[in-house]
């Protein structure tokens, strides 16, 4: 089976393995304990948030490690919210946020929180216009996606931290999607929160960070004394030393953007010449570079997605935490686009271990797949 699902999910790579397994026969003792095990512990986790930071250009200290960007998400929204004047109630989040991160702002909404979204035009981008009338002084919180999990569009961060700035307000940035996929450096991107998942980038699941600028006060959603008193829980030290791992390896990630953006020009010019009824969302405007989100005529992705497996290809109708259900995209439904159309929306997305084969493969199925779809839903509605 050839995997086309990189945006749900990647493979660890074998120097993760061998980090997590080193750790977990190890240094597996309690990193809060006292005894020569537990520091040898404090160590080996003081070692991989030394990685992070390094990394990801921020400091030790501001790296506060979670179970992944789920839980980062919550810290930053509802930690920042609880830590700022009262004067100060509404949170700000994007259209096109991920998912799990709308329901908390429909949440916060029936709890009583002002809540606001920022829109976003027909291609998908930000609107900033309405972004600089929605971000105000009696707002605690932005709340902004970098780049869309679906569509793979990037968001102006830079423009939303200057208006974040302006108005005093707290800025938290999504980029699970962005890191280890585009050069990322946390001291420039102006954001006081920003949070990141290791499995995207070829880590373990259920591990990532929250980072948090140095001075920022947080209140924790789970109290304990560890990660200094912002995250409570022992921490997961084979998962956090597999995702330093994964930061350590990912060398030079323009060049690796350039490759994989071939790779995904090369698949929408074969799609569009096997399949001329293709429409892409996204491909006009600044994105990931592995992505397309695009539906085939009007065919039901579910239908497309089988003949595709039958052939050998997994993909998926979009956010894999969102796809169980036959609810249209929430971000094709902030872009204006029909919920019958968006019905028909999947996700292809390459990775670091897609090969110029595994597209050459997939380049070569396209007409085999024409033969196989039914006949009747080959214009949209
Ligand atoms: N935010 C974005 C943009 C995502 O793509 C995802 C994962 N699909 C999440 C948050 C949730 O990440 P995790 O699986 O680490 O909870």
């Amino acid at each position: 089976m050839i995997y086309l699902d990189h945006h749900a999910t990647t493979p660890p790579s074998r120097a993760v393995m061998e980090a997590m397994t080193t750790v977990m026969s190890g240094t597996w003792a309690n990193a809060s304990s006292q005894h020569a095990p537990g520091q040898a512990a404090k160590r080996a986790l003081a070692d991989a948030r030394a990685t992070v930071a390094r990394v990801l250009g921020c400091k030790p200290a501001e790296v506060i490690f979670t179970s992944g960007a789920t839980e980062a998400n919550h810290l930053a929204v509802r930690g920042l919210l609880a830590a700022v004047p009262a004067g100060r109630r509404r949170v700000v989040f994007s259209a096109v946020e991920h998912a799990g991160h709308l329901k908390l702002a429909r949440e916060l909404a029936s709890a009583g929180v002002p809540v606001d979204f920022l829109p976003v035009r027909p291609d998908g981008r930000l609107d900033l216009g309405a972004a600089a009338s929605l971000i105000g002084p009696d707002v605690a919180v932005v709340s902004l996606i970098a780049a869309q999990n679906e569509t793979g569009v990037l968001m102006p961060v830079a423009q939303v931290a200057a208006l974040a700035a302006a108005a005093g307000v707290h800025l938290h940035v999504d980029a699970t999607q962005w890191v280890g996929k585009l050069p990322f450096d946390f001291a420039e991107w102006g954001a006081d929160a920003v949070s990141l998942s290791a499995h995207k980038f070829n880590g373990p699941k259920g591990v990532g960070a929250l980072l948090l600028r140095q001075g920022v006060g947080i209140c924790p959603v789970v109290p304990g004394s560890q990660e200094r008193h912002r995250r409570g829980g022992t921490e997961n030290l084979p998962a956090i030393a597999g995702m330093a791992a994964a930061l350590s390896q990912l060398g030079d990630v323009n060049a690796e953007a350039a490759r994989q953006s071939a790779l995904r020009d090369r698949v929408e010019r074969a799609l569009s010449a096997a399949l001329p009824e293709v429409h892409l969302w996204g491909a006009e405007v600044p994105r990931l570079p592995g992505v397309s989100f695009l539906r085939v005529g009007c065919w039901p992705a579910d239908v497309l997605l089988q003949r595709l497996e039958r052939l050998g290809f997994a993909a998926s109708p979009g956010a894999a935490c969102s796809s169980s259900g036959s609810a249209p995209s929430q971000a094709l439904t902030a872009m204006g686009v029909p919920g019958d159309e968006a019905l028909c929306a999947i996700r292809l997305s390459l990775g670091r271990t897609t090969s110029s084969a595994e597209v050459d493969a997939l380049v070569a199925a396209l007409p085999t797949l024409r033969s196989l779809l039914p006949a009747g839903h080959a214009q949209a509605a």
